[in-house]
């Protein structure tokens, strides 16, 4: 007897559900620190539960500083900062009985089951990264070359950059809305704020390490890949979108023999890794099973109720901005139902949260909206691509409530002025955020910058930072998908009726 399947997203939906099972069983434990350390010339590693205290030890004229039983994530992040100064210490630990460790090399938390298989989930992202850059470079000078003249081009290009510059104000906006009506950063206590100041200060300064320089000039100036094989060498996915529309527009220009044989080159080779999608998807349910069960099993839930108020303004906006503000666009502007838009791209919101990367998820996102919204497929090669690099609006949002949350936390009162700054620098910067996880939270700090807000304080946020990461990523490829409706609805390119 044939056993039937259920279809794939609901495969992924389980393996999502499953996943989160599965790392909430085994989860890491936060009473258990792994010290692992240099003796007789041999790597010891010792696993300490249920300490009373850990003291670490002063020499060089370093102070002692002491730490308790429930305060693993200090522990941890204390060793980092000496390890950062490379200073030299010893470590007591209190149980029933009292150790002493010298040349501590490493300080952390155990891995479990859930943890060990994560190396799945990573292979999955990166098969679909793998995908992402010779789709984005194929589609667009395919899809570009489709619009057939430049002034075709020209229409959709300005029609589908408005809907997405707009629609990335209108999330900020709304996010503002929400945390000046909410206030997320006045309900936090001072001492709450030292604690995370100090676990996330570590961390933080690699972030602020990672710093890019940030003007529009030199935006607009890095625009232009100096070699686009570089560019594609390096992933840097604007100066691809650049090079590929610039190819795509002039091919139009060109002799249709010579063109259509470029032509029909990237359309080969975009419906290929098209094909490849399907192949990688057959492994998407234990995928996505291996990246939650990861995820899962290390996030520190505690975090998530100090940070309750902050995350919940959020959540709250991007829910608005995408049963509102999309509903909307596919409601006016599109054919399509609202209903059968939400359901026919399912699996793609699936992958976008468990993959936190726009990037990967765009293959997905093609083939939903062309198989399942039946969008054309020069509206989709054209329009999503650039979306997937371009428009987040859930980066925008999140990097003004961020910014909002701690301006409040710091005490500070934006003004107008500040609060049209952040707007104004969040939209360049989600522009200028790469379609990969965890790079909004290093733009926030030109968008921090801008409007004098301290940046450190970023360190508040750092520790919900993956999965408010998942949900934004979500709202970003749904804006895209939504947009990418409309503008085909405008131009007669939607294939199938909708039912
Ligand atoms: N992970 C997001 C994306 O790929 C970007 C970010 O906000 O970090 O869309």
């Amino acid at each position: 007897m044939k056993i039937k399947l259920p279809k794939l997203h609901n495969q992924i939906l389980i393996g999502l559900i499953l996943g989160a099972i599965f790392g909430s069983i085994f989860k890491v434990n936060t009473h258990l620190l792994i010290i692992k350390t240099i003796k007789n010339n041999q790597l010891v590693e010792s696993s300490i539960k249920n300490w009373k205290k850990v003291t670490f030890l002063k020499i060089d004229g370093l102070k002692e500083i002491s730490f308790e039983s429930d305060q693993q994530l200090e522990i941890i992040s204390h060793f980092k900062k000496l390890k950062l100064q490379e200073t030299d210490f010893g470590l007591q630990v209190e149980t029933d009985n009292v150790e002493k460790f010298e040349n501590v090399l490493f300080i952390g938390k155990e891995e479990t089951i859930a943890q060990s298989i994560k190396w799945i989930g990573d292979i999955f992202i990166r098969l679909l990264n793998m995908i992402a850059v010779p789709l984005v470079l194929a589609s667009l000078i395919v899809g570009a070359a489709s619009l057939g003249d430049i002034k075709k081009f020209a229409r959709i290009g300005s029609k589908t950059l408005a809907f997405y510059l707009i629609t990335t104000a209108i999330a900020i906006a709304i996010g503002l809305m929400i945390a000046n009506v909410i206030r997320p950063g006045e309900i936090m206590n001072p001492e709450t704020k030292d604690r995370l100041m100090s676990v996330y200060q570590p961390d933080l300064q690699s972030k602020l390490e990672s710093e890019v320089g940030f003007s529009v000039k030199e935006m607009i100036v890095d625009l232009v890949p100096r070699n686009p094989f570089g560019a594609i060498a390096n992933s840097q996915m604007l100066q691809i979108v650049f090079f590929s529309v610039m190819v795509g527009m002039v091919l139009t220009l060109i002799k249709k023999e010579k063109a259509n044989f470029v032509i029909n080159f990237f359309d080969g080779l975009s419906e290929v890794m098209i094909r490849l999608v399907d192949v990688v998807m057959l492994i998407a349910p234990i995928g996505v099973f291996a990246l939650i069960s990861a995820t899962v099993s290390e996030f520190g839930f505690d975090i998530l109720q100090t940070l309750f108020w902050y995350a919940a303004t959020l959540l709250i906006g991007l829910a608005l901005h995408t049963f509102g503000v999309y509903a909307l666009i596919v409601r006016l502007f599109s054919k399509i139902k609202v209903k059968t838009f939400f359901k026919g791209i399912r699996r793609m919101q699936a992958i976008a949260f468990t993959t936190s990367s726009s990037a990967a998820t765009l293959p997905v996102n093609m083939e939903v909206c062309q198989e399942n919204l039946g969008v054309s497929k020069s509206i989709t090669s054209f329009v999503l691509p650039l979306g997937a690099t371009i428009n987040m609006d859930g980066t925008a949002m999140y990097q003004g409530v961020a910014a909002v949350f701690i301006a409040q936390v710091f005490g500070m009162d934006l003004t107008i002025g500040q609060q049209l700054t952040i707007i104004l620098t969040a939209v360049l910067a989600s522009i200028g955020t790469a379609p990969v996880p965890g790079v909004g939270i290093i733009m926030l700090i030109i968008v921090l910058k801008s409007a004098g807000i301290p940046e450190e304080g970023i360190a508040l946020i750092m520790g919900v930072d993956r999965i408010l990461d998942m949900c934004r990523t979500v709202v970003n490829v749904t804006g895209d998908a939504a947009v990418c409706c409309a503008v085909a609805s405008s131009e007669d390119e939607i294939l199938i009726v909708n039912s």
